[in-house]
């Protein structure tokens, strides 16, 4: 198959060849601490083993701070605290209470919405435009629907009790670090549950901030404790044997550890894992449209998004003038400085997420899949970056088609019948989303009752709201976050 690469000028001239004037945001208003501390009982402590490891900025590689390494004995430290409070003051306090608490950190994230951004697009490499206007919007939307439900829960089952499962180890990954942290957080704190939080290595400086806004709110000391660490740390948490509950998010090789290591112990589990997620676009959508959510889909936030729309199925009859399109909106997307708020697309986490997205890009490549990238924009020099890219006509049996690359890189495929594009969009070991598009309703209906996926978009993609459930089918996790059915997975109903 012939290999084409092509540059933004020879897909549309000289359209857009002119010169954006930098437009960063400030940063001044973001106090990054050199050392930080763990949140163990309500106060910062230092871990026992005083080891500690670095955060850095991932567009330009510059060390931002050093977190505190924490060990088994700093996990039993914050395991303990989250008992006595949950023994304690935290059982006293009225649902009415707790959804207080809840609604104040919610205003709290308001009024701090600037610093929590530009936090989280300098620790995680996320344009400043997504961190300001979805990741931190969508924090606050939680804790304030959750603190909704904290003094409804006696009435969701009638004649029964509603009770909170006790001990909550929540370990989330570095893709959406705040929003994360929210979908963890607030349903276990409004269901009166006490949390041990594990931030991601590599993205736990917004976490921390996020913590001292909780100190703020005045939540009572070891109701919400904080402790960074790597791998290591999270596995002391699933194995500690006065946790009740293991709430992961992050890769599916990591989701089967846990799920071993839990299956002989009285821990309720829930997963929330990887994906291939597919769109489905017949000749009948509208098309700008659909091209425009499909490149959100899968060159936003670089493609770091579990749901990410990283598989095209396109009827054949419309194929060729979809591609076109797509190829022609790619070549005006800008990749660089994720504070700039010009730019669509930032920087890769880090070094060893970028190589391996490189690697497997290289590996298809070799197969001999037509290929395609561009951008409107040169890769910068330093920091780690990647252009948007697809590979088309790709066989099912691809491994580009099949692992989740967790990057800018789209797998495109054609179908004829809507039979094909279910066997198609179904042929995954996961099942986490779907698109599609079409403009008519029975047709949507009939192909969204063939997909095997947690979440199901038509006409649209990428939709979030706190009230709306998100979980996967096999390889994609168990057990569902948001809304009220997770909310539930915090509580025992007796
Ligand atoms: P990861 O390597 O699985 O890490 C996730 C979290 O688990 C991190 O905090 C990590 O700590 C910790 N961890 C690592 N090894 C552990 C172990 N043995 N026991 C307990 N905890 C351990 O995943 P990631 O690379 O950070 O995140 C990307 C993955 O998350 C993708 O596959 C993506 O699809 C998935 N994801 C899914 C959803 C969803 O809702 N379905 C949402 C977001 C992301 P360290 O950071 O220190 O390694
Ligand atoms: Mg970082």
């Amino acid at each position: 198959m012939a290999k084409v690469k092509n540059s933004a000028e020879s897909v549309n001239g000289d359209r857009f060849k002119f010169e954006y004037a930098p437009a960063p945001e400030a940063i001044d208003m973001v106090k990054i601490k050199k050392e930080n501390k763990l949140f163990i009982n309500g106060k910062w402590v230092s871990g026992k083993s005083e080891k500690f490891f670095e955060t850095i900025n991932p567009a330009n590689g510059e060390k931002l701070a050093e977190l505190t390494e924490a060990d088994a004995q700093d996990v039993d430290r914050a395991v303990k605290a989250a008992r006595k409070a949950f023994n304690g003051e935290w059982s006293k306090i009225s649902g009415k209470e707790r959804g207080r608490y809840l609604f104040r950190i919610a205003r709290i994230i308001q009024e701090r919405s600037r610093e929590l951004a530009v936090l989280e697009t300098m620790d995680n490499g996320k344009p400043i435009k997504e961190s300001r206007d979805f990741d931190v919007p969508q924090l606050a939307a939680n804790f304030f629907y959750f603190a909704g439900w904290a003094d409804k829960l006696e009435y969701l089952f009638n004649g029964k009790s509603v009770q909170p499962l006790g001990i909550a180890g929540q370990i989330i990954p570095w893709n959406f670090p705040l929003l994360m942290a929210a979908w963890k957080l607030a349903p276990a704190l409004a269901a009166g549950n006490c949390v041990v939080l594990k931030p991601a290595e590599t993205t736990s400086l917004t976490a921390l901030l996020l913590t001292e806004i909780i100190e703020e709110s005045g939540l009572p000391a070891g109701v919400v404790n904080v402790i960074t660490g790597a791998g290591k740390t999270g596995a002391a948490l699933v194995n500690h044997p006065d946790v009740d509950k293991i709430a992961f998010t992050g890769s599916t090789e990591v989701g089967k550890t846990i799920a071993r290591s839990t299956v002989k112990s009285k821990k309720i589990l829930t997963l929330e894992l990887g994906g291939k997620s597919a769109h489905i676009v017949y000749e009948d959508a509208a098309i700008e449209q659909a091209v425009e959510a499909v490149v959100g889909g899968i060159y936003f936030n670089q493609g770091h998004v579990c749901c990410a729309g990283s598989r095209l199925l396109v009827e054949e009859s419309i194929a060729p003038v979809f591609v076109h399109k797509l190829k022609h909106r790619m070549a005006s997307l800008r990749v660089g400085d994720p504070l700039d708020k010009n730019t669509d697309i930032g920087a890769i986490n880090s070094r060893s997420e970028l190589d391996k997205i490189k690697k497997l890009v290289a590996a298809a490549r070799n197969e001999g899949y037509e290929y395609f990238e561009t951008a409107a924009t040169a890769l910068p020099e330093k920091g780690y970056f990647i252009n948007p890219c697809f590979f088309n006509n790709v066989a099912s049996s691809a491994n580009i088609c099949r692992r989740e690359v967790f990057g800018p890189v789209l797998a495109i495929q054609t179908f004829r019948t809507p039979a094909e594009a279910i066997k198609k969009a179904n042929d995954t070991a996961y099942g986490l989303a779907a698109g599609i598009w079409s403009e008519k309703g029975s047709k949507i209906h009939k192909t969204a009752a063939g997909l095997k996926a947690g979440v199901i978009w038509a006409n649209t993609y990428n939709k979030f709201d706190p009230a709306s459930p998100f979980g996967g089918y096999n390889e994609s996790g168990w057990g569902r976050e948001g809304g009220r059915h997770g909310l539930l997975s915090y509580v025992e109903v007796k």
